[in-house]
């Protein structure tokens, strides 16, 4: 099979303002389509130029010839949970597959809070870090996403939602890949989410999990000092976290905690780091003794996340009341503490079951 490596026409997610506008010169097409084009892009439930309401026919079949309308060439929904999580399967145009995984929630009376919608989009085909309880560790390092491919996630989400009267809340990089090892995509992915024109959303809303890579952080904190940092620490002794996020050997844990300490003094935003509680393997007294200890003085949040069972692995989540005595621990030295939910186990989106296979 001859599956060319690169598409014979560009998408629309490749083009900036400027870019588009030559395009539109170039098919005739009077320059003040882009905006509208834009907005239909972001703002409706169209998933074809055919869709595109404000297009006539003549337009759409010209900007159909030219212009991929979403980077996917098939996006395959599997929903659970009643219908508050789907998993797409989403496939690229030279073949590679990857996973988006979108969750509603509903409105929280207690908090104050709206009905909210998340999409945990993929940075990477597959990830190079490997860490041995994380299914996309697994299937190891096929390629970088494009700018567009990252932003087109978050495109197909929103117009999902759209179509069910929703909108999207939130974006999290905590799909496949490791975001900072694609450091320059994804920040122009961002900044295509923040621009009034496109996705209008506020950098806070946005979140990049990072398993460490700490001149990544220190990037992030000066390029885009509102967005929300995560960082996947799983255990405080370097000898545990060289096995579980092999990344360590080259930024150890005092180095990781000095990046993000250094991003929250220049950012003002509170940093969350995850510890994935795996049973028997990282919730040991002394695994807790030690996290405290690296976090002392860091007014950190830490979530807590009961590791999803993955096939090539034995490895199993902690005990609910193991995970509740560190949370309460973790609580008494003063830090604040949330438990995940995992959502989207029966599919096999819940974070780290991430595969790209139906
Ligand atoms: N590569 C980045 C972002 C993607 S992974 C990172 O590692 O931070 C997103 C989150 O899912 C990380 O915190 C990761 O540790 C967690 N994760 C991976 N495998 C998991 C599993 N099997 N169960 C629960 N969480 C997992
Ligand atoms: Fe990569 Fe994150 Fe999975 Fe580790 S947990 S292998 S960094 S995607």
């Amino acid at each position: 099979m001859n599956r060319s490596a690169s598409p014979t026409i560009p998408a629309l997610s490749e083009l900036d303002r400027p870019a588009l506008g030559k395009l539109l010169r170039d098919l005739k097409v009077e320059s003040y389509r882009a905006d509208q084009i834009f907005d239909a892009a972001w703002r409706s439930a169209a998933a074809t130029w055919g869709e595109v309401s404000t297009l006539g026919k003549t337009m759409q079949e010209a900007l159909a010839a030219a212009l991929r309308f979403e980077a996917f060439s098939e996006i395959v929904r599997e929903d659970a949970e009643e219908g508050a999580t789907s998993k797409l399967l989403l496939s690229l145009h030279d073949g590679v597959k990857i996973e988006a995984v979108l969750m509603r929630y509903p409105a929280d009376r207690r908090r104050g809070t709206g009905p909210r919608a998340t999409i945990c989009v993929s940075s990477q085909g597959g990830c190079a870090v490997g860490c041995p309880f994380c299914a996309t560790g697994e299937l190891g390092f096929t390629r970088n996403l494009t700018p567009g491919e990252i932003q087109d996630q978050v495109r197909v989400a929103r117009r999902i939602l759209r179509a069910e009267g929703r909108d999207l809340t939130n974006v999290v990089f905590m799909g496949m890949g490791e975001p900072l090892q694609n450091a320059d995509a994804v920040l122009a992915a961002i900044d295509s989410l923040v621009d009034p024109k496109r996705g209008a959303m506020g950098q806070r809303r946005i979140v990049v999990s990072t398993s460490g890579v700490v001149p990544g952080i220190a990037r992030l904190a000066s390029e885009r000092p509102q967005v929300t940092l995560a960082v996947s620490l799983h255990a405080a002794r370097n000898p545990l976290r060289d096995l579980l996020v092999p990344l360590n050997r080259k930024w150890p844990v005092e180095e990781v905690i000095a990046a993000a300490t250094a991003h929250h003094r220049t950012t003002g935003r509170r940093t969350t780091y995850e510890v994935t509680l795996i049973d028997g393997i990282n919730d040991t007294d002394e695994d807790v003794r030690e996290l405290v200890r690296v976090l002392r003085g860091s007014d950190a949040h830490v979530n807590l996340i009961p590791m999803n069972a993955v096939a090539h692995t034995p490895w199993r989540e902690s005990t609910p009341q193991r995970i509740e005595e560190i949370a309460a621990l973790l609580r008494s030295a003063g830090h604040s503490v949330t438990i995940r939910r995992n959502r989207g186990r029966d599919a096999g989106a819940a974070c780290g079951q991430l595969t790209a296979e139906r």
